[in-house]
């Protein structure tokens, strides 16, 4: 046979530490060190050849208190394959120094088997720094929403002094004023009364998620509530609307609400002039989750903008054409990571559009 092809040479060359162990005691779980390839100089920073015919208790005790002969003792037993996973390992014949391996048993039949891993410290490592890294995030963003509240809450107070100022002014003192000093104030009027709408809407988007008790929902429930609640706007734009049967999920029940709410009137409100709006929620069962569907037959929403519609304060719209603040889609995607979940819209202008979004089982 060619040298190449040689089983040995090739397990010396392969870049994946091997080691082979032979079962020496079942009870004290002893294995000797029957071959060890070259990668595993590199891997464990020890030349583990030199242990070729040693015994393992001898060599890596430490190997005993992690648990890992047990293990390979099954893998033996039961001449199946056992994935054992993470462990930290490290003693004075590998540097001292802890390190990660990921580490899989394969039998070889009889009383022998095969041990593959790989060091695996520093992707732990990077793992490590990102989780660090998203926990300074996750409190900057903790922050950042508590200064929207605060500011937005505490905000609505002059607002509301300055609202009630420009009316008492609008009434009692109008006729003391020229046509153009009645324009400024009723633009004043007009101006405060859309920053007093934002603000509120900025402290209801900061409100969300807040509330940390979920519990199952039964959705079928929660849309018939909503069919009442929009009668009116559903009676005067002729709308259907089909409900196909919904499951029971586990959320905040008043966020679930909201979310299929703006869905469903968003659906009602983007349509062309005169069309009879055909809205349609549905639900399809995947392994672990639930993806629902709000369908409409309305205007549509280019690709270029299928992401930005998703953003506070975005709209595609002048309010002459479509009146709406922009906030809509914002609080339902907040409902949606808030429930661990996924929301997009799949749309083609002119078309209709369809909401998806995710709902962990
Ligand atoms: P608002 O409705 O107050 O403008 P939203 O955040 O609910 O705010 O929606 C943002 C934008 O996304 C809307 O201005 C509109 O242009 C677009 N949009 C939302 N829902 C639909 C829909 N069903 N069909 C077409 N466009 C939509």
């Amino acid at each position: 046979m060619r040298e190449t092809l040689n089983a040995l040479n090739i397990l010396e060359k392969l870049p994946i530490p091997l080691v082979v162990f032979k079962l020496l005691d079942r009870e004290t779980k002893d294995f000797e060190f029957v071959y060890a390839n070259k990668a595993n100089q590199k891997a464990s920073r020890v030349d583990i050849k030199e242990f070729e015919g040693k015994r393992l208790i001898d060599i890596f005790p430490g190997i005993y208190d992690l648990g890992l002969p047990g293990l390979y003792l099954q893998c033996i037993e039961t001449q199946e394959i056992v994935d054992i996973g993470e462990i930290e390992f490290g003693d004075e014949k590998v540097n001292y120094v802890k390190r990660s391996f990921r580490i899989k048993a394969f039998p070889l039949g009889g009383d022998e088997m095969m041990i593959l891993y790989e060091d695996v410290s520093s992707l732990k490592e990077a793992e490590d720094e990102l989780k660090k890294k998203n926990a300074i995030l996750e409190e900057k963003n903790k922050s950042l929403e508590e200064f929207a509240y605060i500011t937005s809450h505490d905000l609505q107070e002059p607002l509301g002094t300055i609202a009630s100022f420009v009316e008492m002014l609008l009434l009692g003192y109008k006729d003391l004023l020229d046509d153009q000093g009645k324009q400024i104030l009723d633009y004043i009027g007009t101006s405060t009364l859309r920053v007093k709408g934002m603000v509120h809407n900025i402290l209801q988007y900061s409100r969300l998620g807040s509330e940390k008790e979920k519990i199952d929902i039964d959705c079928n429930v929660v849309l018939d509530e909503i069919r009442s609640d929009l009668k009116k706007l559903l009676d005067e734009n002729k709308a259907d609307l089909k409900i196909n049967p919904l499951p029971t999920i586990n959320g905040t029940q008043s966020e679930i609400r909201m979310l299929f709410q703006n869905l469903i009137t968003n659906a009602i409100k983007y349509q062309p002039k005169g069309n009879i709006p055909e809205i349609e929620v549905s639900v399809k069962e995947e392994q672990d989750h639930w993806v629902f569907s709000v369908k409409d037959n309305g205007i549509g929403i280019a690709e270029e903008n299928q992401k930005k519609i998703f953003r506070m304060f975005q709209r595609l719209h002048l309010d002459k054409e479509y009146e709406g603040v922009g906030i809509g889609l914002a609080n339902c995607q907040k409902i949606v990571d808030g429930h661990h979940g996924e929301l997009w819209v799949e749309s083609e202008l002119g078309k209709g559009s369809t909401f998806y979004f995710t709902i962990p089982k």
